[in-house]
C-alpha cells in the first residue's frame, strides 16, 4: 500500500518574490497517477509568468519540465512501472476531436487540465502542508518539488542510458521550439527560415531546423554570447537588430528577397509586423511569443495576400510528446540535435538565482538539479 509521502518544495508564497523551499506532502497516486522522484527540472518562461502573479492563487507549485524516476505507481497504470525513467511534458484529455486526431497539443481542455492548479476530475490537490491545500498539478506535475505526481498521459517513458537530469525540458521549451521548425512548419531540407528570438525556444527551433536539414537560418538577435551560440548551433547569420537598424532589408538580403517561413519567439508586436514581411511566397508566419494580453497582429492583408502567407499559433510544438520526446532523444544520441548546449544547471536549492540567471538572459536554459 502506497502511501503519503514528504518532499520538499519550492513554493510562490508571494506572487513576484522568490521561491522558498519548504516541506510538503505529496499524495499516494491515484489509479491512473504515477507518483515520480525528480532529478531534474527545466525552468521555462511560463513558470516565470505565474510567478510573477498570472492565474493561480498562492500559496501555489509550478515546476513543468520535469524528469524524474517512477516510484509508485496507481492500480490501472500500464505503461510504467517503479524504477523507470520518465520526462513529464503537458497533459491532454485523450478524448476531445484534437486528441482523437493524436494532436494533444490543440487539446480543448489544454487550459482547465495544465493551469487549473488542481486535478481537473474532482478539483482536488496532491500537494498539501499541514493538512492545508497547496494549488499544484501545474501542468499535471508541479516538478519544482522532491517528488510529484502526474498521470500516466503525460510521463513519457525514456531510455536509461541518457543523462535523465537533462531531459526535463524536452517536456516543454525544446519541444515547443523544435517542433515548431518539425512538426508545426513542416520544414523541408533546403528551406530558408528566419527565428526572431534566440532564446531557449528560439535555439531550440533552430536545432530542429537543422536536424531536417533545412537552411540557410537567419537568427535575429540582440545577445551577443546568444547569437555566437546560434553559429554554433548551425545558423548561417545572425542579425544584430542594435546594430542593424534595418532589419527587413538584412533579411531580404542575405536571403535573396526574403525567407522560405519565419517563427517569432518574442511575442513583440514591432517584430512580427518585420517577420510578416520578410517571408517569401506561400510561406509560414509561426507565433510562439507571449503576446501583451491587448495585442493584435500588425500585419498589412493585402501584403500578406499578394504572397500567400499563412500565420501559425503554436502551441507545445504540435507535438505528441509520447512520440515526439523519443524522437527527439533518438536525434540527440545520433548527435544532430545538440540540445544540452542551452543547458546550464543549478542545485534545486538555488532556484531563484536559476530564475534570476533566466530572466536576465544570462542563461538559455537552466535546470535544477535534485
Ligand atoms: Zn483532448
Ligand atoms: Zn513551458
Amino acid at each position: 500500500m502506497t502511501q503519503i509521502i514528504q518532499a520538499r518544495a519550492a513554493l510562490v508564497r508571494d506572487h513576484g518574490a522568490p521561491l522558498r523551499i519548504e516541506p510538503v506532502d505529496i499524495d499516494a497516486p491515484r489509479a491512473t497517477e504515477v507518483r515520480i522522484r525528480m532529478v531534474g527540472c527545466g525552468i521555462c518562461h511560463t513558470d516565470i509568468v505565474f510567478q510573477q502573479g498570472q492565474g493561480l492563487a498562492v500559496p501555489c507549485l509550478l515546476g513543468h519540465e520535469g524528469s524524474g524516476v517512477v516510484d509508485a505507481v496507481g492500480a490501472e497504470v500500464s505503461c510504467l512501472v517503479p524504477g523507470d525513467h520518465v520526462v513529464r511534458s503537458f497533459l491532454s484529455c485523450g478524448t476531445c476531436p484534437s486528441c482523437a486526431k493524436q494532436k494533444p497539443a490543440s487539446c480543448y481542455h489544454f487550459a482547465p487540465l495544465n493551469y487549473g492548479g488542481s486535478r481537473s476530475s474532482d478539483g482536488s490537490s496532491p500537494v498539501h502542508q499541514d493538512g492545508s491545500r497547496i494549488a499544484a498539478s501545474f501542468f499535471n506535475q508541479s516538478s519544482f518539488a522532491t517528488y510529484a505526481i502526474a498521470d500516466q498521459r503525460n510521463a513519457v517513458k525514456v531510455p536509461k542510458d541518457i543523462p535523465l537530469e537533462l531531459l526535463g525540458p524536452l517536456g516543454c521549451g525544446i519541444q515547443t521550439g523544435a517542433g515548431a521548425a518539425m512538426n508545426s512548419l513542416g520544414l523541408q531540407a533546403g528551406e530558408t527560415l528566419a527565428i526572431f528570438g534566440g532564446g531557449a525556444v528560439g535555439l531550440s527551433a533552430l536545432l530542429g531546423a537543422i536536424a531536417v536539414d533545412a537552411g540557410p537560418v537567419i537568427i535575429v538577435e540582440p545577445n551577443e554570447a546568444r547569437g555566437q551560440l546560434s553559429l554554433e548551433l548551425g545558423a548561417a547569420h545572425v542579425i544584430n537588430p542594435i546594430v542593424t537598424a534595418d532589419v527587413l532589408g538584412e533579411i531580404r538580403r542575405l536571403g535573396g528577397g526574403g525567407v522560405n517561413h519565419g517563427l517569432d519567439t518574442t511575442g513583440i508586436p514591432e517584430v512580427i509586423a518585420v517577420a510578416g514581411e520578410a517571408i517569401l511566397f506561400n510561406g509560414m508566419l509561426g507565433l510562439l511569443g507571449v503576446p501583451p494580453m491587448e495585442a493584435s497582429l500588425p500585419l498589412n492583408m493585402m501584403s500578406m495576400m499578394a504572397r500567400g502567407i499563412g500565420v501559425k499559433a503554436i502551441v507545445e510544438g504540435d507535438s505528441d510528446p509520447q512520440r515526439f520526446i523519443p524522437h527527439m532523444i533518438d536525434l540527440y544520441r545520433a548527435g544532430r540535435f545538440p540540445f544540452d548546449r542551452l543547458i546550464v544547471r543549478f542545485p534545486f536549492e538555488q532556484i531563484n538565482e536559476a530564475i534570476d540567471a533566466s530572466k536576465s538572459g544570462a542563461v538559455i536554459k537552466p535546470v535544477l538539479i535534485f
